[in-house]
């Protein structure tokens, strides 16, 4: 479950919370416990991901639908099946048209937002350079608009980060961005 369960999903009786967990964050109950199938029931995190496209001394961002002049990452949840790789790969022919062999997404970052109406996602992040996608850049469903920025270039340009991505990453400075992302993509290449 992604949201704190009320009712068992298997038999629909009312659970109860068994377990708070430990770490500081959080202090709704994980664990839940029905008693009529004497099982438990879990509160789980929902997995996603995002890519970071490079090009250069460019990254590339997307305009959300949702709020225009926000801008993030190309991100969404993983499907059921896919790989994180699989489902950033999708993520980013679906929002920007572009398409990447999974295998070739380098791992730069994870992490975990607070809680958006009691859904806690993690978050697994890749990076690419622009040189290993093909298609045409366009922006797909969720995005108004898709283009590469230098840091001075957004800087100067009257669009923000949308604050989920400061949240996922702690800051919105795409300096410190590019920074980590080609330093994953070198150690990838001297493997
Ligand atoms: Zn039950």
């Amino acid at each position: 479950m992604n949201q704190p369960p009320e009712y068992c999903p298997y038999c629909g009786t009312a659970v109860t919370g068994v377990d708070t967990p430990v770490h500081s964050v959080v202090e709704t109950p994980m664990i839940y416990r029905c008693e009529s199938c004497d099982d438990y029931v879990f509160y789980n995190p929902t997995p996603g991901g995002s890519a970071v496209v490079v090009d250069g001394e460019s990254l590339l961002l997307v305009e959300d639908f949702r709020s225009p002049g926000e801008w993030k990452l190309p991100s969404g949840r993983m499907e059921l099946g896919e790989s994180p790789r699989e489902g950033v790969a999708r993520e980013l022919c679906e929002e920007i048209g572009l398409s990447v062999d999974p295998a070739d997404l380098t791992y730069f970052y994870d992490e975990s937002g607070e809680p958006v109406e009691n859904q806690y996602m993690v978050g697994i992040d890749y990076a690419v350079p622009r040189a290993k996608t093909t298609g045409t850049l366009e922006a797909g469903s969720d995005a108004t608009d898709a283009r590469f920025f230098t840091p001075d270039e957004f800087a100067a340009s009257e669009c923000s980060m949308k604050y989920t991505h400061v949240d996922r990453f702690g800051t919105d400075s795409l300096d410190w961005l590019l920074c980590k992302v080609r330093d994953a993509l070198e150690a990838g290449d001297r493997r």
